[in-house]
């Protein structure tokens, strides 16, 4: 396949003070010299990206800017790694960012950013997962490798009902965890059920308390929230159990005493989906794709245009969004 010289992106400008995103016609020779080319199919939409869209130059720091920090589809030239014609994902580091990322129909990037297509999938069902599937499936792999299982009592997931959350209640829940869902929204509490939570509680279980420990109600957690949710929910894990911590919904301030740690033994694991080798993205590519595909998640994604993801992204900063958005740049 041979590329147009021109392209179109969904490029955020600041404006006025503010900034607002746009489709625009972009030139391919503007895009950084890098090894792969590749014709982007889809995206998928992340916090992240509504932060980027919104000025947040902890993620971006100059603009104009295209956002997605998830991109799947076909490699057109290549000077090193996969092939012209392979189908590939790539998500996390600096995609999105300060690279122009997956809301534009073409990316340039190294050749180690990109995972190939695991077999029988394509670059759609790919970003139904994206970045958050691939964060899910690295919260629950680390909490399997801290002895986590089935039988030993719930595993909770916080906001569960957003784009990780949704893949972790699916996975756990697959491989025979009882889930309990953390969620806001009283409207998701069903769709929450269907993903296989056997239970549904609202945040107030997550409610600010003087006391240092507190009755242990989780055996092990996925804790998408951060901020003060996270230190309530770090004094009801049982002991020995862990908790996956991978995100920020709630804030990033977490005061905690020692105690959960010293006295229950309880792992607090750190999970970053962003920086880490490309073989951990590949194997967990891998079992999304096999043992613990979603297909519950895949069936309630919504697929939008690049004219919709104004919208959509707002919605992430209100905390409106729920499940899994894929962006289809046909
Ligand atoms: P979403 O916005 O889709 O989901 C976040 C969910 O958290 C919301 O749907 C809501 O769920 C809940 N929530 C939001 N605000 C609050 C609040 N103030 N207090 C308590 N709960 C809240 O985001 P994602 O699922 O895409 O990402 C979740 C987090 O993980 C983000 O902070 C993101 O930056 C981070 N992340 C980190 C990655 C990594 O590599 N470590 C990779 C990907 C994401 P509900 O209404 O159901 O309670």
């Amino acid at each position: 396949m041979t590329s147009p010289d021109l392209y179109t992106a969904w490029r955020v400008h600041e404006k006025n003070g503010g900034y607002e995103g746009a489709e625009e016609a972009c030139s391919i020779s503007d895009l950084p010299e890098n090894d792969v080319l590749i014709r982007v199919t889809h995206s998928s939409l992340n916090y992240k990206d509504a932060l980027s869209a919104s000025g947040n130059k902890g993620v971006t720091r100059s603009y104009p800017h295209t956002p997605g920090i998830d991109a799947a589809g076909e490699v057109v030239e290549s000077r090193r790694g996969p092939a012209a014609g392979e189908q590939v994902i790539v998500t996390g580091y600096d995609l999105g960012m300060n690279t122009p990322g997956g809301f534009g129909q073409y990316i340039r990037v190294p050749a180690d950013w990109c995972v190939p297509m695991p077999p029988g999938w394509d670059a759609g069902k790919a970003m139904v997962y994206g970045t958050a599937g691939l964060t899910a499936g690295l919260c629950v792999e680390k909490l399997l490798k801290m002895g986590a299982a089935a039988g030993q009592g719930r595993a909770v997931v916080t906001g569960a009902s957003g784009s990780v959350g949704s893949v972790a209640v699916e996975i756990l829940s697959k491989i025979g965890f009882e889930v309990a869902a953390v969620s806001g929204k009283v409207d998701q509490a069903e769709p929450l059920r269907q993903l296989g939570a056997s239970e549904v509680v609202g945040r107030e279980v997550l409610e600010p308390s003087k006391k240092p420990l507190l009755k242990p109600g989780f055996a092990n957690a996925v804790d998408t929230v951060g901020g003060a949710p996270l230190a309530e929910l770090l004094k009801q894990i049982s002991p020995g159990g862990s908790v996956s911590c991978c995100g920020l919904a709630g804030g990033t301030q977490v005061e905690t005493t020692v105690l959960p740690f010293i006295l229950r033994g309880v792992n607090l694991l750190g999970v970053d989906s962003v920086e880490i080798p490309i073989a951990e993205k590949k194997g967990v590519w891998e079992k999304l794709a096999g043992q613990w595909a979603c297909p519950g998640v895949e069936k309630t994604a919504r697929v939008i245009g690049r004219r919709d993801l104004g919208d959509a992204l707002k919605a992430f900063l209100k905390a409106e969004s729920a499940g899994k958005i894929v962006l289809d740049h046909s």
